[in-house]
């Protein structure tokens, strides 16, 4: 078999708007390593976009599902119901930092758990308003789409978005804007576009995953609180990327005083198969109606067994510990390339959600070529790195946090490799 056999094919088959990064065609995965089809192995850093906390098939993850696989596959939650929703609900209301009384639904990506929590907010409030940031990223769906803060290409040529979205600005070093600046912003909204009266939530996430792993300072957390709590928004923290143990903390809630009213999550939550969830103080849970939160497949059998093994393996592999001991490692090095690699403009992140940005040294714009450089070098060495950010020219780091070391330490030496390939 050859990858350029399913190129042809696949350029005839799908529609470009699917569009795909690799050339080559996965055969195999096992934790941190991907095999294609001709044989060729790759370390693999994107991790199915931040689905792999917990590494490819992790065997009591896939012990989990072929267990459930002898039971039964589906029945529809809201027909027949089962006890490991339940469970996996009262285990998700334990870890979420909210302390209230909460309670959990599950659905099936991340954009539809998005998509719920604001239902949710509107049924709670009675208001219309949704106030998103610049630079956010919440999904491929018509309302997630409004929220997304970023044009090309995930809004262009799907408009009219739903009404009632609005755009802050999210506090930014390398974009310079300060929290001071990112909250002026919002309160602008305030009198140009919406009344805070009219507004039902606040979505934000504490790192910014697609727009380029920036971190939430606390000041801005504490400012979000403080506006949500005067006017009565129900405040909801994005932890689709951030969560299970990526930051060092099973959510990066963890790392400020303040927390969010509702929480949304998903990818790692079920190590690869596809489950998402709303969790969230139980006042604003209960507001909708019997049936109106749910989904066919929503809390899908196999991928509940998955999600309940994830949340065991994280806390037995202490991976929120590992997590930030890779995140050390990797910081350690982009921070020594920054001395050689002037295009390496800044390194920022919370544990393991580190990234690299890059820059055109003369003239301080952003390079999105540098990152492709960097990315295509590491490739070429069987490193396989994302990039992000709104002009595509940061490199995120998403490796599964169950890496042998001696693996983690190779890709490292590809990195530092790579990073010097571009001074
Ligand atoms: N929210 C965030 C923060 C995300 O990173 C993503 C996916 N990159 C989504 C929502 C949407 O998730 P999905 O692709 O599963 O719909």
């Amino acid at each position: 078999m050859k990858n350029s056999d399913f190129n042809q094919r696949r350029l005839q088959a799908t529609p470009r708007g699917v569009g795909v990064m690799c050339d080559f065609y996965a055969q195999q995965a096992d934790n941190a390593t991907l095999t294609d089809v001709e044989g060729a192995e790759y370390i693999d850093f994107a991790a199915g976009i931040a689905v792999l906390n917990t590494g490819h098939r992790h065997a009591k993850v896939v012990e989990a599902i072929e267990k459930q696989l002898a039971h039964f596959t589906h029945t529809a939650y809201q027909i027949v119901p089962y006890e490991s929703y339940v469970g996996l609900a009262e285990k998700i209301n334990e870890l979420t930092p909210i302390q209230e009384e909460t309670k959990t639904a599950f659905f099936t990506t991340g954009a539809e758990a998005v998509e719920n929590a604001i239902k949710i907010a509107r049924c709670h409030t009675g208001r219309p308003g949704v106030i998103a940031f610049g630079g956010a990223f919440h999904g491929r769906t018509y309302m997630t789409m409004a929220l997304t803060g970023k044009v090309k290409p995930y809004k262009t040529g799907f408009g009219p978005f739903p009404g009632s979205v609005f755009h802050a600005a999210y506090p930014s070093d390398a974009r310079g804007i300060s929290v001071q600046e990112s909250i002026r912003s919002l309160e602008s909204l305030f009198q140009c576009d919406i009344d805070p009266q009219q507004v039902a939530a606040i979505i934000f996430e504490p790192v910014q995953g697609e727009g380029g792993f920036n971190v939430a300072p606390a000041e801005f957390v504490s400012a979000l609180r403080a506006i949500c709590d005067q006017h009565g928004i129900v405040l909801i923290a994005d932890e689709v990327q951030s969560g299970f143990a990526r930051t060092g903390k099973m959510f990066a809630m963890q790392h400020y005083v303040h927390q969010a009213d509702l929480m949304t999550m998903a990818k790692s939550l079920a190590g690869g198969m596809p489950l998402s969830a709303v969790a969230g103080k139980a006042a604003i849970m209960d507001s909708p109606l019997p049936g109106g939160l749910g989904g066919t497949y929503a809390g899908n059998p196999l991928s509940i067994a998955a999600a309940h093994a994830v949340i065991d393996v994280i806390n037995e592999e202490q991976l929120c510990e590992r997590a930030v001991h890779l995140g050390g490692k990797l910081r350690a090095v982009l921070e020594e390339a920054q001395e050689v690699c002037p295009a390496l403009a800044y390194v920022r992140g919370v544990g393991s959600m580190m990234a690299a940005e890059f820059s055109d040294p003369a003239s301080g714009k952003p390079s999105a070529a540098a990152a492709q450089a960097v990315q295509k070098h590491a490739l070429a060495q069987g490193l396989l790195l994302l990039t992000c950010g709104q002009h595509g020219n940061i490199i995120r780091f998403l490796y599964p946090l169950t890496i042998p070391e001696a693996q983690f330490d190779k890709a490292l030496a590809i990195v530092k490799n790579a990073l010097e390939s571009v001074s």
